[in-house]
């Protein structure tokens, strides 16, 4: 708008000065200050006007002196844009059009009244809610409250709790607990409950670490003081008894050091050829890009004037022969020129008239990329998108590098990944489980864990009872490295590698500094729940530890553990190792950000499947050293870690419905002297490294444990109805079951089928949903176990009437 400036200025500088006066007269929002200029009088009008804030182009500085001199009320923000200043003023849109009139370019509104409103409502609604929250007394829902013993039998007590009021920040609840049956509460301690929230939504109230206490305690009361109170059994957390007690010697501890890809992917490979009858090696189809890197040299060290050079190769296969110079030719006026001599770019450098180097690193690179020769050989870039202005220093002969400080024994060619299967019947016909370790190469522990598993499972399988059950009844996959390139570069060139070695970055963000920041988190590259979904926890960003790939399995090593599933259906169960922190998870593993909207929730029925598994795999974990995994990190991924956006134990439970579980091995170690917990870290002393790998080698065998009780599970559950609450007409009553199983239920009178209703949960972390009838009802319904064994061995989709009915009666 150059014309309205011109309009403004000079000459007719007085007569516009007058307008806004007029204004004042016209527009109610406008009123005369005490020097005479005109400014907004909004808080006196309080109709407010339909004030916006609005954004005002100017031409250059004079514009918005203009602007103060009127007496507008601008914004504190000025921002260049291409055609002048943009400027944010407060206006109503009499002054907009008053501006206009001016010749002032008065463009859209940032925001207006209708945003106020907004904002005002959602501030309303809120203060209401907080109010109705203070005044009534809160309920308090009780989650868990678990004692457990954990390294040196120390103690630990764990509480969650939910207040109505908890979206309150203020709420704060106290916990209180008793020293034995029959005690007094608070003689076993008292402490202060933390508030957890994420993604700005209120979870529930627990302890930020389990508490270390002295005695087991029977009771528990907790209390807010928004005036709930809930007392509570505290019940024992871990320590169920094993399912199979063999009287065999069992042989234990393969591992004793820290392993590469080559080396676990060979050890597997002599095990399958040691036990030809149990094992059979499996090719996976799709090969890794490989240890390998293009080579890279960078010249000059100011961002104008870098060049970096990026082999066309990879440094295996030649790219680390070729070598580049800048050279300085030592006279006045020379031009820019390229060489190519075999492998060896020289870069002959332009000078000025008195002989000093003129070349900058924009001009080198266009030349070097502009050389046919030089083309064929590598790429030539600025640094990080530098428009390369400055000029470059001569450089002497650099030989470009991979950088890659892995021995000759790690192939620099595309790895061929392994997965040894075991079982005495692989013929589809048993139940499979695959277990797999090291999606994150910086995970050391975790490679070890499924090399120790196979190996007692074959190591066993002549004398221990047990172990024959598990070969004999079940189809085990174990696949001990899901990212054997990101595991070679842990381990030899950056050991905080977490991503696989595929750089997909562009040049702005591709230079050899940048060589440890590329490559593809594969347990965020898996097609359900992704980024490119809009969940949670993965990122679009090339440089980003969470990296997502450019698209859903891209990436070979993602794409073999699904070829894997999917070759093999009769696989039900997964675990997918990680390290570190002792958790135990299962899905969902992912939300959207905008309202935490969680992948839909597992059914009540899988819901105590995973509680019920959890007590018997994680007892088998501490039966090594004590370890006990805390309540607090045991539970859907959503809710006791982080949204994972894109990983795979949800791929292979959404897709297909195989019951997909973490683990994070590593628990964080107690410290009884200085009662602190301490986290272990990814990569422990080996002398930690070798506890955790012997104690979650326990808890993957007792997966299969929980596996084969599946697979062999012909026991019919049975079911309850249980009345929770009697008021004048209204009875309230849920359903219990013999073992973890869902209930179809009718109020109708109608036959129960897979159609009708399901008991839900109340809520997350919460037990069974309850159901209110207001009269006389007739229930049906039956239930049926993970397995698929219905309760009497009624037939939903039949015409029998075998199913469960009674009446619920209406006082
Ligand atoms: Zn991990």
């Amino acid at each position: 708008m150059r014309s309205s400036r011109k309009s403004v200025r000079t000459g007719r500088w007085l007569a516009l000065l007058a307008l806004p006066l007029a204004l004042a007269f016209s527009a109610p929002g406008l009123a005369m200050t005490s020097d005479g200029e005109v400014a907004p009088d909004r808080v006196s009008s309080g109709a407010q006007n339909g004030v916006g804030l609005m954004r005002i182009v100017v031409a250059d500085k004079s514009g918005i002196d203009q602007l103060n001199e009127l007496g507008v009320d601008l914004a504190e923000y000025v921002k260049p844009v291409d055609n002048g200043i943009e400027v944010h003023a407060i206006l109503s849109p009499e002054e907009s059009q008053a501006l206009r009139d001016m010749g002032f370019d008065v463009q859209d509104a940032i925001s207006d009244q209708n945003d106020y409103a907004e904002n005002m409502t959602e501030r309303a609604a809120t203060m209401r809610a907080l109010t109705a929250a203070a005044a009534s007394t809160d309920t308090l829902t009780m989650l868990r409250a678990e004692w457990f013993t954990s390294l040196e039998n120390q103690l630990f007590l764990n509480i969650e709790v939910k207040s109505s009021a908890g979206t309150d920040s203020t709420t704060v609840l106290t916990a209180s607990w008793d020293s034995g049956a029959g005690t007094e509460i608070g003689s076993g301690g008292t402490a202060t409950m933390s508030r957890f929230t994420d993604a700005g939504q209120y979870m529930y109230h627990r302890f930020s670490n389990p508490v270390a206490i002295s005695a087991a305690p029977a009771k528990a009361t907790i209390t807010s003081n928004k005036g709930g109170s809930v007392t509570v059994d505290v019940s024992k957390w871990l320590g169920s008894p094993r399912k199979v007690t063999g009287n065999h010697p069992y042989v234990s501890d393969f591992v004793d050091h820290y392993m590469d890809a080559t080396e676990v992917t060979a050890r597997i490979s002599s095990l399958a050829a040691e036990f030809p009858k149990l094992t059979q090696l499996i090719d996976l189809p799709y090969k890794t890009n490989g240890y390998r890197r293009q080579a890279q040299a960078q010249f000059g060290t100011a961002s104008a004037s870098i060049v970096y050079v990026t082999s066309k190769a990879y440094g295996s296969e030649g790219g680390n022969d070729i070598t580049m110079s800048l050279v300085n030719p030592g006279v006045a006026n020379a031009p820019l020129t390229v060489g190519v001599s075999g492998r060896a770019v020289t870069v002959n450098l332009a000078t000025n008239g008195s002989g000093a180097i003129s070349s900058t690193a924009a001009q080198v690179v266009a030349a070097v990329n502009g050389n046919a020769d030089a083309a064929k050989l590598l790429t030539a870039s600025t640094y990080r998108g530098n428009v390369g202005a400055g000029v470059v220093a001569a450089a002497a002969v650099t030989r470009l590098t991979d950088n890659l400080k892995a021995p000759a024994s790690v192939s620099r060619d595309p790895f061929q990944m392994k997965a040894l299967r075991i079982g005495k019947q692989r013929d589809g016909s048993k139940v499979g489980v695959f277990l797999y370790c090291q999606e994150h190469a910086r995970e050391w522990v975790t490679p070890l864990v499924c090399v120790e598993t196979a190996e007692r499972l074959l190591r066993n399988y002549a004398k221990d009872p047990n172990t024959r059950k598990l070969v004999d009844d079940l189809d085990i996959f174990i696949l001990p490295t899901v990212n054997p390139d990101g595991s070679h570069y842990s381990m030899y060139d950056y050991n905080m590698q977490r991503r696989n070695m595929t750089n997909y970055c562009p040049a702005t963000s591709a230079d050899p500094a940048n060589r440890n920041a590329w490559g593809v988190d594969l347990n965020r590259n898996f097609s359900i729940g992704s980024v490119y979904d809009g969940y949670n926890g993965g990122s679009t960003s090339c440089t980003s530890d969470t990296y997502a790939g450019p698209s859903k399995l891209s990436e070979p090593e993602a794409r073999n553990e699904v070829w894997l599933v999917d070759t093999f259906p009769n696989i039900k169960f997964a675990m997918n190792n990680h390290s570190y922190g002792g958790y135990f998870m299962w899905p969902p593993g992912a939300y959207k950000t905008a309202g935490r909207e969680v992948l839909p929730r597992v059914d009540q029925g899988t819901e105590a499947f995973f509680w019920t598994s959890s007590d018997y795999i994680l007892s088998r974990v501490q039966e090594h050293r004590g370890t006990g995994i805390w309540p607090g990190r045991t539970g859907p991924v959503t809710d006791v870690l982080y949204s994972a956006a894109g990983n795979s134990a949800d791929e292979h439970w959404y897709n297909r419905g195989i019951i997909g579980w973490d683990f994070e091995v590593g628990a964080d170690v107690y410290n009884p002297t200085t009662k602190r917990f301490t986290a272990v870290g990814f990569q422990p002393s080996f002398a930690e490294g070798h506890e955790e790998a012997m104690e979650f080698a326990n808890g993957n065998i007792a997966i299969l444990d929980v596996a084969r009780s599946y697979a062999t599970d012909k026991l019919q559950p049975r079911s309850e109805l249980k009345t929770v609450k009697q008021e004048p007409g209204a009875t309230t009553f849920t359903f219990t079951t013999s073992e973890p199983a869902n209930v179809y239920y009718t109020l109708d009178g109608s036959r129960p089928t897979f159609d009708s209703p399901k008991l839900a949960l109340a809520g997350m972390r919460e037990g069974n949903q309850t159901l209110t009838v207001k009269g006389n009802t007739t229930v049906n319904w039956f239930s049926i176990d993970i397995a698929g064994n219905v309760e009497s061995n009624y037939k939903p989709d039949g015409n029998g009437k075998n199913y469960n009915k009674q009446t619920v009666a209406i006082q």
